[in-house]
């Protein structure tokens, strides 16, 4: 059956009014836009200027740029440092031996062996307590052989011949060294005790030496190579460059002369100066050495005298 949809119907009117409205409604909507510039994107805009303009102060800062590592560390600092007491020298000097003995994991590396103080009776004969490698003729304490080689290298860069002339020495490698020199000054008519006294002056007794411990070394200029134009030379060539640079090496100069350059400063441990005896003390203490005056001949501070104190503050193993 086919229903035919009758014009005029009410239902029909209804939704005509209906749909005229709607149109209306959009067309005036459209009529107002366009009179009143567009009211809504107005709004619009002015909502987005408001927001930019709010003040920075109750906002995330945006960063404009990366922060300076300065600016970090300013940022951090302030938080995690808290204030401590400045260390005074004594406990400086003490923090240092305590963390280098441990490092090295050996309790001799800083005895204070002089003319005065001999190697504990313990000490062996024949051979050193470190392991030894091989340098050139000599033979050196295996922790040592590296800052050397670096001294040396740079001292060789610096216009200067370096000739390592002695290294570990066993104690009786410096009895046959030192019963030479007395038999020979006996021989030329001295008495025994004369003999001894006389030998001392080139040679250590055995187990008082600081290199049978195998940190110590003879460094020579080829060109002031003889003991005593080497030690009237002490402020020239390679001397003066290694009174100047060996503690950038953790080295000193035990011996530096005193205000009579052919002796040695009074509490060296020993008597005669020597500008080429080099010991290795580690980094820390030899910057510590050079800091406090060691080489200067009218300063108290010698090495031996430091490491003599290190020895009575050092606590018990
Ligand atoms: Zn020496």
């Amino acid at each position: 059956m086919k229903r035919d949809i009758k014009a005029g119907s009410p239902r029909q009117s209804l939704l005509l009014t209906i749909l005229f409205l709607i149109l209306s409604c959009l067309l005036w909507g459209l009529l107002l836009g366009i009179i009143f510039k567009n009211p809504i994107l107005s709004w619009a805009h002015q909502e987005i200027g408001q927001f930019s303009n709010q003040p920075t102060q109750t906002s995330v800062p945006l960063l404009t740029s990366t922060p300076t590592l300065s600016e970090f560390l300013t940022e951090a600092t302030r938080v995690e440092i808290t204030p401590t007491r400045a260390l005074s020298a004594q406990e400086t000097l003490d923090q240092i031996a305590a963390d280098t003995i441990a490092y090295y994991a050996y309790e001799l590396f800083y005895y204070p062996v002089s003319q005065d103080t001999r190697l504990p009776d313990t000490y062996p004969t024949d051979s050193a307590q470190l392991p030894l490698v091989r340098m050139g003729d000599v033979m050196v304490a295996e922790i040592i052989a590296q800052p050397l080689n670096d001294l040396m290298t740079d001292a060789k860069a610096a216009g200067f011949s370096p000739y390592l002339r002695s290294g570990f020495r066993s104690i009786n490698d410096q009895y046959t060294a030192y019963s030479r020199y007395v038999t020979e000054a006996v021989a030329l008519g001295m008495d025994l005790p004369n003999a001894q006294e006389h030998a001392r002056e080139f040679s250590a007794v055995p187990g008082y030496s600081e290199h049978h411990l195998g940190l110590a070394v003879d460094l020579l200029d080829y060109f002031y190579v003889d003991w005593i134009v080497a030690r009237n030379n002490y402020d020239k060539g390679l001397y003066q460059w290694l009174r100047q640079h060996a503690y950038e090496y953790g080295f000193v100069i035990s011996y530096p002369p005193g205000e009579n350059p052919q002796k040695a400063k009074a509490g060296s441990g020993y008597s005669i100066s020597e500008p080429w005896h080099l010991r290795f003390v580690g980094y820390d203490l030899a910057e510590w050495l050079f800091n406090a005056g060691y080489i200067d001949p009218h300063s108290s501070v010698t090495v031996n005298g430091i490491l003599e104190n290190i020895y009575k503050t050092a606590p018990e193993q």
